[in-house]
């Protein structure tokens, strides 16, 4: 089958190299992105496989550009693993084309720090009267972290009361301040308020306001900030019963206090400024001078871990259960030549196009990762690189 994946960054690269692995699947992917130079570049490091790669050009915030394109090119499916800022005008040309749709992030707009589902959940109507299916937020977290969730669930609970996803780099890339995925992505979502969910609804917290400790597999002691996080609205809105759902994740003291400072001057502000003569965003400028996340592959040593502690109730008992993955990002980087921030995210996409593909996952609408029978995937991480360990007995975060 003929996939498209537009955006050939950190997470695409590594995809593409998965989808390749599986060529029985994949027997096509054309490649489109804004640079083409990079989409030539990764289809002549895999030149020569079973899965033929197609490079070309799109701006991805131009529909009728890349409805152009997936009419050229008649894809079972689009892989949007471009920016954030890009899902709506993918969405609407996935819907043109009656084509099924993929991301592994919420819809972003440029001008405003904001996240909610609620825009790419309005699409659900026209994606059902099309026939075509969108499956929303299919990374690592978002993504298997909602996976792990529903996996529960269906196993291990009658109900699920308290949920903390953790997220977990111990991973040393050498540089003071770097980010894992796209700067400018990443740091709006660091430098934003936080929120977790609880009886009901969400509770505000200020940035890095709330820090824990945990004891990480493989990883050690580290520092945990809450933070708000995506996969917290599907959860919710699919599991039902709750009555918590909090998201942490792990940032070293170096990388704070650069953060703080980089804050305090203003350089993290997406408002536009005049400088000598011409208009630009510091967040952007910013991340014009960060060290492109594709090159720390080969420095970063360490690893990933991620997963989620859920406790409740199942047959009158009280049930504690913990799952997540551990990624060597050096691991990684032999297999694919990116770290495991992009690896972790990478692999989830190829799982849930293949299910798609398969017809395993289906349906008319637009979907997240709850909707769905949590098994065939669960399987696939072991098989496609994420395997995933349980914990019956684990320490809680406080
Ligand atoms: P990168 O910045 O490495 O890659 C983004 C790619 O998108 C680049 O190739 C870029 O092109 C391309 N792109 C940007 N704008 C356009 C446009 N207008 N038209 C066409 N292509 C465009 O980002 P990552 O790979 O790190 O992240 C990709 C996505 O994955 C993001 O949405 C991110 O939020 C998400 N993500 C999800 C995770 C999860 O676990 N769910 C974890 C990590 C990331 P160019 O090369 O020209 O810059």
């Amino acid at each position: 089958m003929k996939a498209m994946v537009i955006g050939c960054g950190g997470v695409a690269t590594v995809t593409v190299h998965k989808c390749f692995q599986n060529s029985e699947v994949f027997s096509e992917i054309v490649l489109a992105s804004r640079t083409k130079e990079k989409c030539v570049a990764l289809a002549k490091k895999l030149e020569g496989g079973k899965t033929k790669i197609t490079p070309e050009k799109v701006d991805a915030e131009n529909i009728p550009e890349l409805v152009a394109l997936i009419n050229k090119h008649k894809p079972d499916i689009v892989l949007n693993l471009a920016l954030p800022y890009q899902n709506i005008p993918i969405m609407e040309a996935c819907l043109q084309t009656k084509t099924h749709y993929l991301d592994t992030a919420l819809s972003e707009h440029r001008e405003i720090v904001k996240y909610d589902y609620e825009e790419q959940w309005g699409y659900h109507e026209r994606f059902k009267e099309a026939g075509i299916m969108a499956l929303l937020g299919c990374g690592f977290d978002p993504g298997v972290t909602s996976v792990f969730v529903t996996y529960a669930q269906k196993h291990y609970f009658d109900q699920i009361e308290y949920i903390d996803i953790l997220d977990a780099n111990g991973g040393d890339h050498g540089y003071p301040f770097a980010t894992n995925f796209n700067p400018e992505i990443n740091i709006r979502e660091v430098s934003a308020d936080g929120s977790y969910w609880e009886n009901g609804k969400f509770v505000p917290v200020k940035c890095m306001e709330i820090k824990r400790t945990y004891n990480f597999d493989t990883i050690g002691q580290r520092d945990i900030y809450l933070m708000y996080h995506e996969e917290i609205d599907s959860i919710v809105k699919y599991v039902k019963g709750l009555k918590r759902v909090r998201f942490f994740m792990s940032f070293g003291q170096s990388y704070i206090t650069h953060l703080k400072c980089l804050e305090n001057v203003g350089m993290t502000s997406i408002k536009p400024i005049m400088f000598e003569g011409r208009e630009i965003v510091p967040l952007r400028f910013l991340r014009a001078v960060l060290p492109d996340p594709a090159s720390l592959g080969p420095r970063t040593k360490g690893y990933t871990n991620i997963g989620c502690i859920i406790t409740g109730k199942k047959n009158g008992k009280e049930v504690k259960y913990y799952v997540y993955n551990i990624c060597s990002h050096e691991e990684s980087y032999k297999e694919v030549g990116s770290q495991a921030v992009s690896y972790t995210a990478g692999v989830p996409p190829m799982i849930g196009a293949m299910l798609m593909l398969k017809g395993v996952w289906s349906g008319a609408g637009v979907f997240n990762m709850e909707q769905f029978d949590p098994d065939p995937f669960m399987e696939a991480l072991n098989r496609w690189g994420l395997p995933w360990k349980e914990d019956f007995d684990p320490e809680l975060v406080e």
